[in-house]
């Protein structure tokens, strides 16, 4: 039961082959069984779960019907969940019960979908390999030596284990599509504004959003479908009709143009991941497509204005947890400045705290021009980069990651090692646009990822791709031994 994909337990639902509740238990009782070796879950909601799949079941009776109607999913645990702990990844949270859902939470419950519990994640998002979780690193099934990537570990090991069909994350940088490319997955990081950020805890507000990480590119079209659409309550979401995702899913590639960027395939990339990637252009030939060398001029400074701008506006985020408003609250504070300094001090981890101070530090009179306004600058040239290529191709294909899924711990002595890893996904959240990552191999047994970019609000171009490719190879069909 544990194999099935979103698609094939909502025509089992509609078949009355097992009940929500039925498979609710199953997994339940897997996740018990398996997630110690992972750590892929914060908190497990049996009773919410269990409540929540009777209630589909007796919809289904009364003759409704939908894709995600008694479905299994988790949320990242930066999505805020009605009385249930939110930690975001971080002890500075770890006893926030959140008083509302966050809109993709309340959507996807109002569809029918049924939440077995909250994912891992790296604290406050912040990394490529879910160890700065507080509540300890998360392992890769392919390899519990491994990283599973980050900042949706959790998400990405869960689903990639069969302890779940699918799952909510998150992208600042690529967490969505990072994650996914290290455990054999499929995720999409949607246009920004296309998913609503309301309830999801902020790392750097001009470049989060939320979207689905599964198998397939099919079950991330009926979890898009759940989670996108406009929100009056989050300001930058966009008042754009969600157009069907899973009907596009069948159009033809013949004559689709994909651009290759040269830059890509500079030193860096691990020349088998580069092998791989030709095998894809390839697959991708053979259905109809056109491949064109494009160029990304901007690319190389991708990195450092990401990493000036997303600390920067994470200091101002992080900001509110002060142990007087939020968060963790230090014992028997002197004066306030002793209340602040020990609550954020005890509450953030060291990779928070890094961030906060480079945030600070390139927002303050007399470094602003210098780092934040340049890296704003920077920001504007990666998407003219992208606009310029999108008037000749129609999608861009590329690597996800130069390198395969690391070893836990391999990177914790050079945080920058770390950042330079994020090289193919960061200008995606730069230019605000849609990302796709789908598995394309393997590399000393370890899974690797191809990314497909696309203009804005081409989400279902992107899953039409994937799906077509998907069809054809078999990659994304290869199981974790163990799980
Ligand atoms: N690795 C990147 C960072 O640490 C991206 C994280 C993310 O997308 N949340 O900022």
């Amino acid at each position: 039961m544990h194999q099935m994909t979103l698609a094939e337990i909502a025509r089992g639902l509609a078949d009355k082959k097992f009940s929500s509740e039925e498979l609710t238990k199953v997994l339940l009782a897997r996740i018990t069984q398996l997630d110690p070796q992972l750590n892929s879950f914060i908190s497990l909601t049996e009773e919410l779960a269990l409540e929540q799949a009777k209630a589909a079941d007796a919809r289904r009776a009364n003759g409704e019907s939908g894709a995600l109607l008694g479905a299994p999913i988790a949320h990242k645990d930066l999505f805020c969940t009605q009385g249930i702990r939110t930690s975001c990844g971080s002890k500075m949270l770890d006893n926030f019960k959140a008083p509302y859902d966050a809109t993709v939470v309340a959507k996807l419950a109002a569809a029918g979908a049924v939440t077995l519990g909250k994912t891992n994640m790296d604290e406050f998002a912040m990394g490529s390999a879910n160890e700065s979780s507080w509540y300890g690193a998360v392992k890769n099934p392919w390899n519990l030596e491994h990283v599973p990537g980050g900042s949706s570990g959790g998400s990405a090991a869960a689903v990639a284990a069969r302890l779940l069909p699918a799952a909510t994350a998150t992208d600042t940088g690529g967490s969505i599509r990072q994650p996914a490319a290290f455990t054999n997955l499929t995720g999409v990081k949607p246009t920004y504004g296309r998913v609503s950020r309301w309830g999801m805890i902020a790392y750097a507000s001009s470049l989060d959003q939320g979207g689905p990480l599964a198998r397939t590119a099919e079950d991330c079209a009926i979890l898009l479908q759940g989670m996108a659409g406009f929100d009056q309550n989050d300001s930058t979401s966009i008042d754009e009709p969600v157009p069907d995702y899973s009907a596009s899913l069948n159009t033809s590639l013949q004559g689709l143009r994909i651009g290759v960027p040269k830059e890509y395939f500079s030193a860096g990339l691990d020349p088998r991941i580069a092998e791989l990637i030709q095998n894809s252009i390839q697959e991708l030939q053979k259905l109809g497509a056109v491949i064109k060398e494009i160029s990304l001029p901007n690319m190389q400074h991708a990195i450092p204005a990401y990493y000036v701008i997303a600390p920067a506006e994470a200091s101002s985020n992080l900001s509110r947890f002060d142990g007087v408003r939020f968060g963790h609250r230090c014992e028997n504070p002197e004066n306030l400045i002793d209340l602040y300094k020990r609550s954020r001090g005890e509450g953030f981890g060291p990779e928070v705290q890094r961030r906060i101070m480079v945030g600070a530090y390139a927002l303050s009179a007399g470094y602003y021009d210098a780092y934040y306004l340049k890296a704003q600058k920077i920001r504007r040239l990666v998407k003219n980069d992208f606009m310029a290529a999108f008037n000749e191709v129609d999608i861009i294909l590329g690597p996800t990651t130069p390198n395969p899924a690391w070893k836990l711990g391999a990177k914790n002595s050079d945080p920058v090692a770390a950042y330079l890893e994020d090289v193919y996904t960061i200008t995606a959240n730069l230019a605000g646009l849609p990302g796709l990552s789908m598995p394309a191999g393997f590399v000393d047994g370890l899974p690797v990822g191809v990314q497909l970019l696309a203009p804005y609000f081409q989400e279902g171009r992107l899953l039409n791709v994937a799906h077509q490719y998907q069809l054809n190879t078999d990659w994304h069909t290869r199981t974790p031994t163990g799980f």
